[in-house]
């Protein structure tokens, strides 16, 4: 392998981020690839025995086995990092691998975290559920109070746990504050970026220690792939989520890391186009509709907060159908261009029922507590023409009697 500028950060932390997207973390074999290589291997080989004892004994960081380290992910872990502006980052296999590891990699029994109430179903369920079977206790709170944060913290709280925006409310984190009372208790902020990217919002600006992302999302962007990202500084990467990762092995395939390397070349425009024509639908049915959840709406509860953290609104917006359930499942079987389809971040635009899909699993005093209602539908814009989103919402709502 040979090191490219892509490889040395005293040249690549000085890119721009649409730079640092295409070319940051590159390596070339001797065949000069201009694409990344895909290097599908479990394991490697040695010219000798002293070099693989020199690797295991951290004296020469080559390649031991694909668990501990492969050149296509790093490719992808660094391009990541950069475009974080955090020091490391390691990749695993989905992004609920890569909130597992951040999470149990720092904590432990007697320990105590809190975690924002609306959020994705398998996150919350991660603090309700599988953190406590540990003994460690958690807090759910509204995480749109900053004084609900402070009240919150204990003495032995150790992680602050939170997505902005959250799946599917849309509920943002005030994340300056949060992460600076984070600071000054000694707890480590844990975002989940899922729905921003760095593309729109960089919480390690604001101050966050930990970065965990769903790839699977915005990254890939093409429904393609599962994959996860944790990025952090060095010492909490090679010092705390490493040895838990090389052990317990949630890493990701060099083929899926590859496939969101691929993606990351395109997610500043997609991420850019996919906003405008949201906002452009959020319009849309905030004419026919009287609840529209939408960052970079003025309608948004929160939207001067939006527009001081986000660069944009994202792919991703809810809504409200006064019917319920029945009249939501009616409104999506309408939908003739719009696919039924509970994932987001896709070039395709996608809705689905969280109440009936990717929230069901928690339960209806949960989905009652996060505000996830029976009438709320959750819409990912893609990179169709949005007219014909459009057109297509409004054949539906007038289906379903809206
Ligand atoms: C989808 C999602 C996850 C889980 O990611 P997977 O890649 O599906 O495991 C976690 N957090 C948020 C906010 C998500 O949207």
């Amino acid at each position: 392998m040979k090191r490219t500028t892509g490889q040395d950060r005293s040249i690549t932390a000085r890119w721009r981020p649409a730079t640092q997207a295409v070319r940051g973390g590159t390596w070339r074999s001797e065949m000069g690839e201009t694409s990344e290589a895909l290097f599908l291997t479990s394991g490697y080989s040695y010219d000798d025995a002293a070099t693989v004892a020199a690797r295991f004994a951290g004296e020469d960081n080559g390649m031991t086995y694909s668990r501990l380290q492969n050149p296509t992910v790093q490719m992808l872990e660094e391009r990541i990092a950069l475009l974080e502006g955090a020091e490391a980052c390691r990749a695993q296999a989905s992004g609920m691998a890569a909130m597992t590891t951040a999470l149990l990699c720092q904590l432990s029994a007697g320990d105590h975290i809190v975690a924002a109430k609306a959020a994705f179903g398998s996150c919350r369920w991660l603090v309700d559920n599988l953190l406590p079977r540990f003994g460690i206790s958690g807090t759910t709170i509204d995480a749109g109070d900053n004084a609900a944060w402070e009240a919150a913290i204990r003495p032995n709280t150790k992680v602050f746990f939170f997505e902005s925006p959250a799946n599917p409310t849309m509920d943002l984190v005030d994340l300056e504050f949060v992460c600076m009372l984070a600071r000054q208790h000694g707890i480590t902020t844990v975002v989940d970026n899922a729905f921003a990217t760095s593309a729109l919002q960089r919480p390690m600006d604001f101050g966050a220690d930990v970065v965990a992302y769903s790839a699977t999302k915005m990254m890939d962007g093409q429904g393609r792939v599962l994959a996860g990202a944790v990025a952090g500084s060095a010492e909490f990467i090679d010092g705390k989520l490493l040895p838990f990762q090389r052990n317990t092995g949630p890493n990701i395939a060099p083929f899926n890391a590859w496939v969101v390397l691929k993606g990351l070349e395109t997610l500043d425009l997609r991420i850019r186009r996919q906003s405008e024509n949201a906002l452009k639908v959020a319009q849309f049915i905030e004419s026919r509709l009287p609840t529209v959840r939408y960052p970079f709406l003025p309608s948004h509860p929160q939207f001067a907060l939006a527009q001081k953290q986000m660069q944009a609104g994202g792919s991703i917006m809810s809504l409200d159908v006064p019917g319920g359930r029945a009249q939501a499942h009616a409104l999506l079987d309408a939908l003739e261009l719009v696919d039924i389809s509970n994932n987001i971040g896709d070039s395709r635009s996608l809705m689905c029922h969280p109440a009936s899909t990717t929230h069901h699993g928690v339960g209806p005093e949960t989905r009652a507590d996060m505000g996830v209602g029976e009438g709320m539908l959750r819409l990912n814009v893609g990179l169709e023409d949005p007219d014909d989103v459009i057109d297509d919402l409004d054949q539906a709502l007038k289906a379903a009697g809206l």
